[in-house]
């Protein structure tokens, strides 16, 4: 029997089942952020296929950065080769088609092996998304749900992807989430407290983050919600920042630079300006989440 024919509505349904992950609340970016890469890839004209080993250091990179901690986790490889087990091997193509003669008992093959090898979309899907740049932004916006949101701009930048947001969210999201987070931490930063107005009520630079992300199963209610500035956003969703059982801040050991104690080191150990409600409180299953998934906590401590 013939394949069926590729439609767009088909690829839209593979790349939405690449990235759910109902059944776990750990961290699986590493088909998302190679996907996205080959999306750029076929953005800018670039050949169908690309070696692994010209693009191993790339995609490393985009794990450190955007990836889950642990360094155990910024490893490309799995997914640039598991790919091809998804929907058939109609979404990934490897080549030489022969380099399953390498793989071992859990399915991957050996480094030097992948180095040599090239991986791309298949002939009919890369001419699907050459040939339609609204779809390659639709997907673009599929696998961006996979990430907080303050962090999908510094993603696109990383890849070189442009990108319009034309796609709904695949969740309704709840309207009053930033509203009710605001109102409950007091209109200011629950880190510094930073509560700036031009004028009489025009709050800028304040903004309510999720602890656990949409894509994780995390919810549009305050005990999964902070109200933070930008920058502690920011912070708080790169894993430069996290807060202990204790409702005290955290702060990475491995940031660097010279000029971070008042933006961030000077709060190591501070408690949370939390709401008075103790419901509003953030859940310490939800905290637990974000240090586990999220916080690089340092070389020297456990993930
Ligand atoms: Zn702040």
């Amino acid at each position: 029997m013939a394949a069926r024919r590729l439609t767009a509505e088909g690829l839209r349904e593979w790349f939405t089942t690449v990235v759910r992950h109902t059944a776990s609340d750990r961290r699986a970016p590493h088909k998302p952020l190679v996907l996205l890469d080959a999306l750029a890839r076929v953005s800018r004209g670039d050949a169908r296929l690309t070696r692994f080993g010209d693009i191993e250091q790339h995609l490393s990179s985009l794990l450190a950065r955007f990836g889950a901690p642990g360094a155990s986790s910024h490893r490309p490889q799995y997914a640039f080769y598991r790919l091809r087990n998804d929907h058939g091997g109609r979404l990934w193509e490897l080549e030489p088609a022969d380099l399953r003669r390498h793989e071992n008992a859990s399915g991957d093959v050996p480094l030097s092996a992948l180095r040599g090898a090239s991986g791309g979309f298949p002939a009919d899907v890369h001419a699907l998304l050459a040939g339609d740049l609204a779809l390659l932004n639709g997907l673009t916006s599929v696998l961006l749900e996979e990430f907080a949101e303050s962090l999908r701009p510094e993603i696109l930048d990383a890849i070189e992807l442009h990108w319009t947001p034309l796609v709904a969210p695949r969740r309704p999201r709840s309207g009053s989430f930033r509203e009710d987070v605001l109102r409950s931490y007091g209109r200011r930063c629950c880190v510094c407290e930073f509560d700036g107005r031009l004028g009489a009520d025009d709050e800028f630079a304040l903004e309510a983050a999720h602890i656990v992300w949409h894509a994780y199963g995390g919810r549009d209610e305050v005990p999964n919600g902070l109200a933070l500035c930008t920058f502690h956003h920011k912070a708080f969703d790169r894993g430069a920042l996290s807060i202990g059982d204790d409702l005290r801040l955290l702060v990475s050991e491995d940031l660097s630079g010279a000029n971070t104690a008042l933006w961030l080191r000077n709060f190591a150990g501070r408690p949370l300006v939390l709401p008075r409600r103790t419901d509003h409180h953030p859940r310490l299953e939800h905290l637990r989440w974000h240090r586990r998934e999220v916080f690089r906590a340092g070389r020297d401590q456990p993930a």
